[in-house]
């Protein structure tokens, strides 16, 4: 018999960098007087994740869900826009809080992302723009997403906020689209406390953006644009700057963390991962690890699993259950009918995502296996 932990056990812990360096950070911005608006730490944090992101101009935003809003802003989206049910509420509220439309689009059974192949029949005239989300970090199926909006003349908005340091071949997932955006909220991989970011791939569009985010202030005499207050301030930005300096250390544990789970679940039958071990040329973003299971071939539900893991003190997440389609506020649209998501709503009553964070270990990691293994 496993016994219980005897502290509970979480999905995710944050990432927390040298106190005694965020201190000295913290007398660096005392001495300057300079505590918001593009200061020094800003500025670094800026360049820095630039380089580490791999692209060309990226904009520090106070949050990922405000991020999300400036990006429909800075691209003028009007009308509705075709995104997943299956994501944090931060997607679709972002774009109803824009006086948009969400139209609702089924997901791929593999990777769980929007499901391209279902996107073009639910394009209509009022359509300017599809916002897929890198669902746990893997990647979109871009140039299919790119074509469509090449035919149907629509933007392309991406939420990131899983996909910190997510590559396909080498290139930078913040290079695809018209905009991506971070998220880098306490729970993420790469944190600010909250925070986040827009990487675009023109330099007008990340001045647009700027402004957008500093009221729609041009210069002291000129405001251009009906802009919102999304600027990301000193401390969070110091945080940044410190956090960064783990966060290859921590991609090293969570690949170790991972393999364990690889290894001992990957003969279960009925249990499956998300997404499939090893994607070709795909570099993870190590931001969640999801496990999928198949309650007639593995013999107990995932509602039981998450009940029975409970009482070994271990609390995992049903990721994104509900779905957004789901939520009371978007019940009377039209796309919500569960005849057009049927994958979205099957996959939602199957995931689990485990925990996952460098500091669980590889014996804790062992001995929730274990837990899993003897639960029926
Ligand atoms: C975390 C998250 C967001 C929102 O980010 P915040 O920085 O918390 O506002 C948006 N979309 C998804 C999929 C997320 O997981």
């Amino acid at each position: 018999m496993v016994k219980p932990f005897e502290k509970p056990i979480y999905v995710t812990r944050p990432l927390l960098p040298s106190m005694d360096n965020f201190i000295y950070r913290m007398k660096r911005i005392w001495e300057s007087k300079w505590i918001t608006n593009n200061g020094g730490q800003h500025q670094k944090l800026e360049t820095e994740l630039k380089k580490y992101l791999k692209v060309d101009n990226l904009s520090l935003i106070n949050n990922g869900t405000i991020a999300l809003q400036i990006a429909l802003k800075a691209l003028d989206i009007e009308g509705e826009v075709i995104t997943t049910p299956f994501t944090f509420a931060a997607t679709p509220h972002a774009i109803a809080w824009n006086g948009l439309t969400p139209v609702f689009c089924d997901i791929d059974p593999e990777t769980l992302n929007i499901d391209a192949k279902k996107i073009e029949p639910l394009i209509t005239e009022k359509t300017s723009a599809i916002l897929p989300v890198h669902v746990f970090g893997t990647p979109c199926d871009v140039e299919k997403i790119q074509k469509i909006a090449d035919e149907y003349n629509l933007k392309v908005i991406y939420d990131g906020a899983h996909a910190f340091g997510t590559e396909i071949d080498g290139v930078g997932i913040g290079n695809y689209g018209d905009i991506t955006m971070y998220s880098f909220h306490a729970t993420k991989l790469f944190n600010t406390v909250e925070g986040g970011a827009l990487a675009c791939n023109n330099k007008e569009l990340k001045q647009k953006i700027d402004m957008l985010k500093n009221f729609g202030i041009k210069n002291e005499e000129e405001v251009v644009f009906i802009g919102t207050n999304g600027k990301m301030n000193e401390f969070q930005a110091a945080m940044g700057l410190e956090v960064l300096k783990k966060v290859e250390e921590e991609r090293e544990k969570r690949k170790k963390i991972q393999e364990i789970y690889y290894q001992e679940l990957g003969d279960l039958e009925g249990i499956s991962f998300i997404p499939k071990k090893d994607l070709e040329g795909v570099t993870s973003s190590y931001q969640y690890f999801v496990i999928r299971i198949n309650e007639k071939q593995f013999g107990v539900s995932r509602d039981f699993v998450y009940e029975k893991l409970k009482e070994y003190n271990v609390y995992t997440r049903k990721y994104f259950f509900p779905l957004c389609s789901d939520y009371n506020c978007y019940r009377n649209l039209p796309s919500v009918a569960k005849e057009n998501l049927p994958v979205a709503y099957k996959v939602v009553n199957e995931v689990l995502s485990l925990p996952f964070y460098g500091d669980l270990g590889a014996k804790n990691a062992e001995k929730i296996c274990d837990i899993i293994k003897n639960i029926g």
